[in-house]
C-alpha cells in the first residue's frame, strides 16, 4: 500500500512539471541576465505598497483601455516594485492604482547547470472563466499583508482570458503554482485578499496580527503606505 502511495506521489510530481512545462515555452520566458533588455526596464520606479487596511485593497478594479496613459511606464515600475519587495506577483491595486492589471514574475525550473530563467507576465483585463473541481493547500503571502502567512484551499487549475502588455488577448490554462499565484493578484482586482479565504479555524491565529495591522502597527522591509483615514 505504502509503495502504491509514493508511486502516486510520484506520478502527481510528474505530470506537475508537465504541465509546468507546456507554460515554461512561453514566448516570455526571458533569461534573468537579459533582463536589463527587457521592456520593463525603462522609466521605472519603487512604488510604497498599499497596506492592509487601505481602503483601495477593498474596491473591485475597473477595466482599462488600450492608450492608457503611460501604461509602460506603470508596468515597468510594477515589475521594479515587485522585484524590489521579493514578490512573486504585484496587482495594481496594492500600488493605489484601482485598475485590473497585475503582474507576476516566477523562476522556472531549469536543469542543472542552464542559467536561471523567468516567467514574466502581464495580465490586463482578466477573466477567470474556469475553476478546476480539484483544490490544493499550500501557504500564501503578501506584500500587502507584511510578515504573515497561513495556508489557503484554491483550486489547482483555472482558465483565463485576458490581455497582455500589447493588448494581444490570450485564452490560457494555468496550473499548480501559477494558478495559485493567479489566482491570488486576481482576488486583489475584486478587493479581495487571501486573509478572506482563509478557514476559520485559521484565521483565529491571524486575528491579533491583523487587528494590529488596522491599526497601523506592522513592519516590513519595504516602502509601505497604509491610508487608514479613508476606511468607511
Ligand atoms: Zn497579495
Amino acid at each position: 500500500m505504502k509503495k502504491w502511495s509514493i508511486l502516486l506521489v510520484v506520478l502527481l510530481l510528474t505530470l506537475t512539471r508537465v504541465c509546468l512545462s507546456s507554460t515554461i515555452d512561453s514566448s516570455l520566458c526571458i533569461k534573468l541576465e537579459n533582463k536589463n533588455n527587457s521592456t520593463y526596464n525603462k522609466n521605472k520606479m519603487i512604488y510604497p505598497i498599499y497596506v492592509y487596511g487601505s481602503k483601495v485593497l477593498r474596491e473591485v478594479a475597473v477595466d482599462i483601455t488600450d492608450g492608457y496613459p503611460n501604461l509602460g511606464d506603470l508596468l515597468s515600475s510594477m515589475f521594479y516594485t515587485m522585484y524590489s519587495s521579493e514578490g512573486v506577483g504585484l496587482a495594481a491595486p496594492q500600488i493605489g492604482e484601482s485598475i485590473r492589471v497585475f503582474t507576476i514574475g516566477l523562476p522556472l525550473e531549469v536543469a542543472d547547470g542552464e542559467p536561471p530563467k523567468m516567467l514574466e507576465k502581464v495580465f490586463i483585463n482578466p477573466q477567470i472563466y474556469s475553476y478546476s473541481d480539484s483544490v490544493c493547500t499550500s501557504p500564501e503571502g503578501c506584500l500587502s499583508l507584511p510578515g504573515l502567512s497561513s495556508d489557503v484551499v484554491r483550486p489547482t487549475t483555472i482558465k483565463i482570458r485576458y490581455c497582455d502588455e500589447n493588448f494581444v488577448e490570450h485564452d490560457d490554462t494555468f496550473t499548480g503554482f501559477f494558478a495559485r499565484v493567479i489566482q491570488h493578484e486576481y482576488d486583489h482586482l475584486e478587493g479581495i485578499v487571501y486573509t478572506d479565504r482563509v478557514s476559520s479555524e485559521l484565521k483565529v491565529s491571524l486575528e491579533s496580527d491583523l487587528s494590529s495591522m488596522l491599526k497601523g502597527d506592522f513592519s516590513s522591509e519595504y516602502k509601505t503606505i497604509q491610508d487608514l483615514d479613508d476606511l468607511p
